[in-house]
């Protein structure tokens, strides 16, 4: 069987098991300073079949409600999440930013609870896993503060900020054919006991981002030791929302992976360029 992945930066990418194609935080409204760059447009994205959303802030759920219109699929999120899209198509985060979604397109949107099995298709099944945010510690919220650019356009950004609580928070284990691919849209590694249930996954698609690198280092060479995967996918470290983003130094996560962790494969995806794996 062929598992793959296209990444399209933040935790936005596509998993497409022997063509059973599932869509992950869509996040296209990368703004023009964003890095790397996003060739991949929305609306080249076809044959769905479901999209799941691991909370609701702006970089998770911003184009999910037009997935949900435009290609007529099952959005599985949180009650808040599904609240933020539609406030987002309607104008009332930001007036400027609008599209129609019609009460088709609402109904698409599911809202789910913890440890919720989805069975996307015969063989293709994701549990939605109970998870939490990352704690922002001091080192990002400071290098943030001090930065200029985000003071000159705090008016918009902090209605980001109001227009999209974060809800519940989602991990993913999808299962298929006996292998496991485990994710999660922010790095939370203190449920020891919830991550053990998903130890030897196959795949660990792993959110480096939102603390300094050190704590990033630290948080997700913890979440690695109890899930032993055999492959890490490191996704959320670009630079997708300049100046409230930056590019995350993944170097001391590698060297404690090479220290702790040498047998287990890190691929660094690409942003556009798919992955492919061929298991038995
Ligand atoms: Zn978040």
């Amino acid at each position: 069987m062929t598992i793959k992945f296209t990444w399209f930066g933040t935790a936005s990418y596509i998993l497409d098991l022997d063509g059973t194609r599932l869509l992950f935080d869509p996040f296209f409204y990368r703004n023009s300073l964003a890095t790397p760059k996003l060739k991949t447009k929305k609306e080249q994205i076809t044959n769905i079949e479901a999209t799941f959303i691991s909370h609701g802030h702006f970089d998770h759920v911003t184009d999910a409600g037009w997935f949900a219109e435009n290609l007529n699929v099952p959005v599985y999120c949180s009650e808040v999440a599904k609240e933020n899209m539609i406030n987002w198509a309607e104008g009332k985060i930001l007036e400027d930013e609008t599209y129609l979604i019609s009460n088709d397109g609402k109904d698409n949107i599911k809202p789910c609870e913890y440890f919720d099995k989805i069975q996307v298709s015969d063989n293709v099944e994701v549990e939605l896993i109970k998870s939490e945010h990352i704690k922002f510690d001091f080192n990002t919220i400071a290098s943030r503060l001090f930065s200029w650019k985000v003071w000159k356009q705090i008016g918009r950004i902090s209605k980001y900020g109001k227009g999209f609580p974060m809800g519940n928070v989602f991990g993913f284990c999808t299962r298929y054919n006996g292998r496991s691919i485990v994710a999660f849209g922010s790095l939370w590694h203190e449920y020891e006991d919830i991550l053990k249930k998903y130890e030897n996954c196959d795949v660990f698609i792993a959110p480096l981002a939102g603390n300094s690198k050190k704590n990033i280092a630290k948080k997700g060479g913890k979440m690695v030791d109890i899930l032993k995967p055999k492959i890490v996918i490191p996704v959320h470290w670009d630079n997708f929302f300049p100046p409230i983003s930056r590019t995350e130094d993944l170097s001391p996560f590698f060297k404690y992976m090479e220290k702790n962790n040498p047998n287990i494969e890190i691929i660094v995806p690409e942003i556009d360029n798919e992955i492919t794996w061929e298991f038995e």
